[in-house]
């Protein structure tokens, strides 16, 4: 038993906004009251609900590929040394499964999305995902590149489609569905791209991205699965692309989406040497449609590594910038591809990518709908958020940030116009409360009776970044796994998955094409339950 005492509670899930209360925990709940156990006096520090990241990559073979490729940024890393407590890691921009969960908790963080997982790969990332330690875990599937789904949705078999996905989300004992450059991935597999929605995808004559956009929210809507359709929009990255996310929105109709990294696909201009933000034409429709939310996929100057399953741009990537490249395209589900990258203060094209991810944070304007993410380690590595919420609470901070770059990149984006500084309520929102409706995960993002007791308590000073940088204590589950700074214990998390309701007889359907087709049988393709550890299983309506 545990009673947090003194400090100012952020809670506004349940409408709570700074207030001096207690929060009692019992059996890793929250709960309405305690008698004896231990206290924790907050006075002066600011009490949070434990941070929930909707779009991260942290597992799987993308991951371990990405590693192998950026050697010399591991010779330079930091090293987290084993203690009493906690096993070795390596940090770096992509950090080992144990040093990623340490890393996450040790900033408040205690629950992630893991983005884009190839079915064909999900055995591997529930072994990672086990192995990354105190936060809880949800996974997407990939799904908008699947060519029994695309031969389904050309043949104009929606419903039977629908089987098929739901079949998959469970097969890969997943939480959500990804849609990562729809139609663009599959073409890739020829070398081509799909980048304009209405036209045909190689290989097909009806499917069309915009029909498989249109499909899947569709289908993710229609299974009643607790997140919307998690989505990559095509033409990530280039410039002028707004206009295909504009497309992109509306092709969405009244289904819920969630636009992933919103920041890569608002940038408008003809060439690398035209780009400029449009990030206000993309936050006026998105601020008008309460069907959408997304995420920021901001930007910070620095060194990285980009995975992705948009395997064509990575291959732009690797032209433009001459880095190592790396690419795997897998079997009928979809493709990947790995290039190390740096983004520079003094560049253009980056000056303008970190002001788009900030205007979009600002532009929105109900924070329930924008969440805090760098699309890590796309934008940034995950662990740099506290610079985020310094450059979005602190405005004069933040011109002086844009004083320094490039004034080619200033006069193409309207950062400097935006007076807007955010809250703390307002950071608890999209770090933590948003994150966690939007992914429907009703026992996190608050501080309520009958909360998941996942909680972040930091020291209230004017120095934005180091505050949240350096929690003073972090509870997950009830259990303090961080105090004064220092990890104290390291627990387990669990993994919530999804079970949606399907037809059983569409096994049928699915096994002879795995006969034909796929590398792996049939029966050792769906990953088992007892795999996942400390699985919450969640059945769909
Ligand atoms: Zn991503």
């Amino acid at each position: 038993m545990l009673r947090i005492t003194g400090g100012k509670v952020y809670d506004p899930a349940n409408n709570v906004h700074g207030e001096v209360r207690d929060v009692c925990i019992a059996n890793g709940r929250v709960v309405a009251a305690v008698e004896g156990g231990r206290t924790i006096d907050a006075r002066g520090m600011v009490v949070f609900p434990g941070g929930v990241d909707v779009h991260t990559h942290v597992a799987g073979a993308a991951l371990n590929f990405a590693r192998g490729l950026i050697p010399e940024q591991h010779r330079q890393a930091a090293i987290l040394a084993r203690t009493p407590v906690r096993r070795a890691g390596m940090g770096g921009t992509t950090p080992t499964t144990f040093a990623t969960g340490y890393l996450y908790a040790g900033m408040g963080w205690t629950t992630v999305n893991e983005a884009a997982v190839p079915i064909l790969s999900a055995k591997h990332t529930h072994e990672e995902l086990r192995d990354t330690p105190i936060v809880d875990k949800t996974c997407c599937v990939l799904m908008a590149n699947n060519e029994i789904v695309l031969d389904l949705l050309e043949a104009g078999e929606i419903e039977r489609a629908k089987h098929v996905v739901a079949w998959n989300i469970w097969a890969a004992k997943a939480y959500g569905v990804k849609a990562v450059n729809p139609g663009g991935v599959a073409a890739w597999k020829w070398g081509k791209d799909a980048k304009t929605l209405a036209d045909p995808v190689e290989g097909y004559k009806k499917v069309t991205p915009a029909k498989i956009i249109s499909g899947l929210a569709r289908i993710v809507d229609e299974l009643g699965l607790p997140h919307p359709v998690h989505l990559h929009c095509n033409n990530l990255g280039a410039p002028g692309n707004f206009t295909t996310t504009l497309e992109t929105m509306k092709v969405l109709e009244a289904n819920r989406a969630h636009m992933a990294h919103l920041q890569y696909h608002a940038y408008g201009g003809e060439d690398w040497f035209s780009i400029r933000s449009e990030a206000a034409p993309i936050a006026d429709y998105f601020n008008a449609h309460p069907n959408l939310t997304a995420d920021a996929g901001a930007v910070l100057f620095g060194n990285t590594v980009t995975i992705t399953a948009d395997g064509p741009w990575q291959h732009l990537l690797h032209e433009l910038t001459g880095k190592k490249w790396s690419n795997l395209d897998v079997e009928n589900e979809t493709g990947c591809g790995i290039v190390p990258y740096a983004y520079k203060q003094k560049n253009l094209v980056n000056a303008v990518q970190w002001a788009v991810g900030l205007e979009l944070l600002l532009l929105i304007n109900d924070p329930w709908r924008v969440f805090l993410t760098t699309d890590h380690p796309n934008g940034a590595t995950f662990w740099r958020y506290p610079e985020i919420i310094q450059l979005l609470m602190d405005a004069e901070f933040r011109r002086e940030q844009v004083k320094a770059l490039p004034a080619k990149a200033r006069e193409r984006i309207i950062l400097p116009d935006l007076d807007r500084q955010y809250s703390l309520s307002e950071i608890a929102i999209i770090t933590s409360a948003g994150p966690a409706r939007a992914l429907g995960l009703s026992q996190k993002g608050h501080l309520g009776v009958g909360a998941d007791a996942d909680v972040a308590i930091y020291n209230e000073t004017k120095d934005i970044a180091r505050m949240f940088a350096y929690p003073r204590y972090v509870i997950k589950g009830g259990e303090i796994v961080i105090e004064e700074g220092e990890m104290r214990q390291s627990v387990e998390g669990r993994a919530f998955v999804v079970r949606p309701r399907y037809d059983e007889k569409i096994e049928e359907y699915i096994r002879p094409l795995f006969q034909q087709y796929y590398t792996m049988s049939f029966d050792n393709y769906p990953v088992e339950l007892e795999r996942v550890h400390g699985s919450q299983v969640r059945e769909c309506p």
